[in-house]
């Protein structure tokens, strides 16, 4: 076989979903193979999250440029993984992070690593003639994820008054993924109708999920009942509910108190909030629950592991923010049940799925995740299968930001064939 040695890094500055910059980095090696590699960008961030780092220079794009982590990819990245073997992912993510230095990520930008990290995979994956969730997950990888679908997008997504950041359809009943994703989509053109009866707004938010003006999470689950019904799918048979509280963004650290701004709704302590959620599980098929308390609010999440921990899957996302050390105070704490994992809280992919791998070992479910920002790169796909995460949350199905990625997991299964695997059929 020709070489795998990286020969050239190329860094660029292109746009994402909401046309913020982001970095997109070029590995090709010494064989020919070349790939590139986009990474997304959120808004309702971890405080802990890996620093991207953007240029703060207020002439261009009012300070959200990042042509300095380009000029590190293009100055500092390439001269020095020169000559370095792609095959060898682990031993590239290490120098990445030696380069930096730094514990978050600061000096170069988690952007510029994880950019090249990612596009130095694809490239290792071409050269050897495997598909990226093959070359990542070995000859076993076959599972196909639980899309966990965001139909309806509050918080700092959207400009619906719901304080609630995304509720989501789990289409864990079906044999297939494919079966799953029609479902789903059925769903949204089902929901669709529903909220135009009702002359609501069908504009939608950054993950494509509806934004009505609805201020209660009762409403919105009432009319994705409504809308499960009428696409024919049986609720808490076929299909199942999921939200993404995003707590951290409610939380006021000086009286502790979780707080509504949008929907104007009263303060609640964390007990009172963790009873509303019960009540929320009483009425609907609620089957997940992520972030429902703040990062920094350890106790709280004590409090809503012991209460609900046995019935609900608690994703934690903020809180973990896919670093092995916060994952392991978690575990030490018996906080959460499951993790969310996205590769730009993280920095490198090997980090991303030694903090998987972590979870997994733990008895901790792994679901992938794109970020509110995000780019037209598909391989989120890949990796969720790759890892054999069982669970993907990529947003509605609209806006090919989103779609891409949905896309590139039918491809996966119809690559699969027979020995595809659903993971929602695994839980029937
Ligand atoms: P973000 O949010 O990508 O805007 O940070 C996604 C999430 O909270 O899951
Ligand atoms: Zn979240």
């Amino acid at each position: 076989m020709k070489s795998t040695r990286i020969a050239e890094i190329k860094g660029r500055e292109l746009l994402d979903s909401r046309g913020h910059p982001t970095v997109e980095a070029e590995v090709v090696l010494e064989c020919g193979a070349r790939a590139c590699a986009l990474v997304p960008s959120g808004a309702s961030r971890g405080e802990e999250e890996a620093w991207e780092l953007r240029d703060g220079d207020k002439t261009r794009f009012r300070g959200l440029g990042v042509s300095r982590a380009v000029h590190h990819i293009r100055s500092i990245l390439a001269p020095a993984l020169q000559g370095q073997d792609a095959l060898d992912q682990l031993e590239v993510d290490r120098k990445l992070c030696a380069l930096d230095g730094t514990p978050n990520k600061s000096k170069l930008g988690a952007n510029a690593l994880l950019a090249v990290s990612l596009a130095c995979a694809k490239a290792a994956a071409q050269a050897v003639g495997l598909p990226l969730y093959r070359y990542v997950g070995g000859s076993q990888a076959r599972i196909l994820p639980v899309p966990f679908a965001n139909l309806v997008n509050g918080g700092v997504h959207s400009e619906a008054p719901l304080d609630f950041q995304e509720f989501m359809i789990v289409p864990r009943g079906f044999p297939t993924f494919s079966e799953a994703l029609r479902s789903g989509v059925e769903i949204v053109y089902a929901l669709r109708e529903v909220l135009q009866e009702r002359h609501l707004s069908v504009g939608i938010g950054d993950e494509g999920g509806f934004a009505p003006e609805l201020h209660h999470a009762e409403e919105v689950l009432e009319l994705m009942t409504l809308a499960v019904k009428r696409a024919g799918y049986a609720p808490g048979r076929e299909i199942f509910f999921a939200i993404d509280v995003a707590a951290s963004q409610l939380y006021e650290k000086e009286t502790g108190l979780y707080t509504f701004p949008k929907s104007g709704a009263r303060s609640l302590s964390i007990r009172e909030l963790v009873g509303y959620y019960q009540t929320l599980a009483q009425r609907f098929p609620l089957v997940s629950l992520e972030d429902g308390a703040a990062e920094e609010d350890w106790e709280g999440w004590k409090l809503l592991t012991e209460t609900l921990g046995k019935t609900l899957q608690l994703v934690g996302d903020d809180l973990f923010v896919t670093q092995v050390a916060r994952l392991q105070k978690g575990v030490s704490l018996g906080v959460a049940n499951a993790i969310l994992i996205k590769l730009n809280q993280v920095g490198t992919l090997s980090e991303a799925i030694a903090t998987a791998t972590l979870a997994q070992q733990h008895g901790y479910r792994v679901m992938l995740s794109h970020r509110s920002g995000e780019t037209e790169d598909p391989s989120l796909a890949d990796f969720a299968v790759a890892i054999g995460a069982g669970q993907i949350k990529t947003g509605s199905f609209c806006r090919s930001e989103r779609v891409a990625k949905y896309n590139q997991l039918l491809r996966i299964e119809e690559a699969l064939g027979p020995n595809a695997v659903y993971a929602g059929a695994l839980s029937l």
